[in-house]
């Protein structure tokens, strides 16, 4: 029955103790004995466990006996960081309520006011839970009071619980059934279920783990997925409990998972509804949108030969993980590899930790970039995905750059490093308000570009490491912004042009120049290394002619260091790359690419 259901999921700030708190829930409720209890159960991927946050969500069934009556409890786990807010908020669409987690000695961070938005968007029953009572600097009491005032809860009705100890946990499975609201939705009504996250399984294929809102959806049933357009019988269906476990039905306020022998990720999309086929199948549920790429990279195999090797392995991750893109490009200067887009810069750490773990390929990446649309002289609005596409300045009407909306919480006496470093990236201040006596909440606009650089290291550095970020989009703005070209004897350098704000394409365009006069080497002629923008210069630097001969520093005698000194020219030189009648070796590039 549906009134014994509640679904929930646990939103917190990284660190507070999601995942410890689940393994809790788990054993509490029986669902997992003690013996089968290894840590944080639901990072199961290794980088997860790794890094210590939850990428993907999972969800889990715990069956529950209170005075008698039998309950199912649904904890749907979100990633909780910035870059998966698409995946979050479909996750809080399939729940009734949340247990809003905060740590008692960091109290309310930028995610936690991020995500408890999000659930108060969505009209979600918010459970106040105030976690690591046990630490012996632990202040529930003040942390109580900043939730107060920065998200509007109750103290009276926070729950106090240690998820390390256990302490507090059975009262909270009290309060999640008291106070989370049953699903409504009606079992005999036409299947309209939410897709809320998949994963990939190399026997089983897709696994799509699905929320029934209305209707019953049984084993070997046709379905269809509404979006994608696309229809399929359900080979297999069943709830985690928290391994898979197989059932005949899932009905109206369960949440689950289906296999369809659906062969690539990519045919699921998260937020997408699933109905029965023909005419008559239910509405869409609303909020589906596609992932959106902010952040992009070139990735290069160092050697040449490893391009088909790279490609199977984005391929391997790519069927895991559809909000990763790639796309073949060559570059000039790199010679054959790929345009990657991730959702943020987190999602792109993760992919080439990925990589580097699964394929021993030696990668070379160039700086991450983001997306910029540009107005042409005609009219047509164009995406950028990499700086040499940006067409000539003859041609722009309007460039366009994407903006966030950065949240920083800070302790009050950072407030004013953190207001300098938001200045030098040219945020723009929207709010600031006061969480408690200790704390404040800093509210600005900055472009995209200037905070997937290194906004978040550097508020960590002036504020030792107690300032906290997070941020959505807001939109694209238009900016005087211009594409700044290298030229190398003449010849354009694709593989170093940038974008950057016009003030400060001088003092950009002067370093880069300069950095690589260092690393390019004498040839027989003056090379000249140029800055521009446009058919405007702004910076030059000459490398003067003279063949280097290597083996002039050994002063005669040790024949077999001057052999040494030669292969390793040699090997050098099948590093270098031709830009018009200049040859620059790769390390150059590296040496350039990594500074900008
Ligand atoms: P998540 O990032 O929110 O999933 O946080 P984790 O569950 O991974 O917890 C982060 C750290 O806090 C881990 O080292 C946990 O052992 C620790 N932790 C979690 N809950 C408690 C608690 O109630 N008391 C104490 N002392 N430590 C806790
Ligand atoms: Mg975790």
């Amino acid at each position: 029955m549906s009134s014994n259901i509640r679904n929930f999921c646990i939103i917190a700030h990284i660190d507070h103790g999601k995942s410890t708190l689940a393994d809790r829930l788990l054993e509490h409720t029986g669902t997992v004995s003690n013996r089968d209890m290894k840590e944080q159960l639901l990072d199961d991927l290794e980088l997860e466990r790794s890094r210590g946050i939850t990428i993907k969500a999972r969800a889990v069934t715990m069956r529950f006996k209170r005075n008698g009556t039998d309950y199912e409890l649904n904890l749907i786990d979100t990633p909780g960081h910035v870059d998966f807010h698409y995946e979050v908020s479909r996750s809080l669409a399939c729940c009734e309520g949340v247990l809003l987690l905060v740590d008692a000695f960091q109290g309310v961070e930028a995610q936690t006011v991020a995500n408890a938005f999000a659930a108060m968007e969505h009209n979600l029953k918010i459970i106040p839970v105030i976690n690591k009572i046990d630490l012996t600097h632990a202040r529930p009491e003040e942390v109580a009071e900043e939730m107060m005032n920065s998200l509007g809860t109750d103290p009276d009705e926070c729950v106090r619980v240690s998820a390390k100890t256990g302490q507090g946990v059975d009262e909270l499975i009290d309060c999640i059934i008291e106070h989370i609201p049953t699903p409504t939705g009606d079992p005999a009504a036409t299947l309209q279920a939410m897709v809320f996250d998949s994963n990939y399984d190399d026997f089983r294929g897709a696994i799509t783990y699905v929320r029934i809102m209305n209707g019953t959806v049984c084993k070997g049933q046709k379905i269809r997925f509404l979006k994608a357009g696309s229809v399929h019988e359900v080979v297999e269906l069943g709830r985690f409990a928290p391994q898979r476990q197989p059932c005949d039905q899932l009905k109206a306020g369960q949440v689950g998972y289906l296999i369809c022998n659906i062969k690539s990720l990519g045919d699921v999309h998260i937020g997408d509804t699933i109905s029965i086929p023909g005419d008559k199948h239910a509405p869409a549920l609303p909020g589906y949108s596609r992932p959106k790429r902010m952040v992009y990279c070139g990735l290069f195999p160092s050697d040449g030969q490893d391009f088909t090797e790279l490609r199977d392995a984005l391929e391997r991750l790519s069927i895991n993980d559809p909000s990763f893109e790639f796309e073949p490009e060559t570059s000039e200067a790199l010679g054959f590899g790929f345009r990657c887009g991730f959702l943020g810069l987190l999602h792109m750490e993760i992919i080439q930790q990925r990589l580097e773990n699964e394929s021993d390929i030696d990668l070379v990446q160039t700086a991450p970039n983001v997306t910029y649309e540009i107005i042409n002289k005609r009219g047509e609005t164009i995406s950028i995905h990499k700086p040499q596409d940006v067409p000539d300045p003859g041609d722009i009407e309007e460039f366009r750059q994407p903006i966030v909306r950065c949240n920083i919480i800070v302790p009050n006496d950072y407030i004013g490093a953190v207001m300098k470093l938001c200045q030098e990236r040219r945020g723009i201040q929207q709010t600031q308000e006061y969480l408690g006596a200790q704390r404040a909440m800093l509210g600005y606009n900055i472009p995209l570009a200037e905070v997937v650089y290194d906004l978040h290291d550097k508020i960590k550095s002036c504020t030792r490491g107690y300032g906290t970020l997070d941020y959505e989009m807001v939109g694209f703005e238009p900016a005087d912004l211009c594409r700044l070209d290298i030229v190398v004897n003449g010849s354009r350098v694709d593989a170093l042009s940038i974008v950057c704000h016009r003030a400060d394409a001088d003092r950009r365009g002067r370093a880069v120049v300069k950095r690589l006069k260092l690393e390019i080497e004498r040839h027989m002629f003056e090379v000249a290394v140029q800055a521009a923008v446009g058919s405007r210069v702004i910076a030059r630097e000459t490398v003067p002619a003279m063949r280097k001969n290597v083996t002039a520093k050994c002063y005669g005698g040790d024949i077999t260091r001057k052999r040494k000194l030669l292969q390793k020219q040699k090997e050098g030189k099948k590093r270098m790359k031709a830009i018009g009648n200049v040859e620059i070796s790769q390390k150059a590039f590296m040496a350039v690419l990594s500074d900008s």
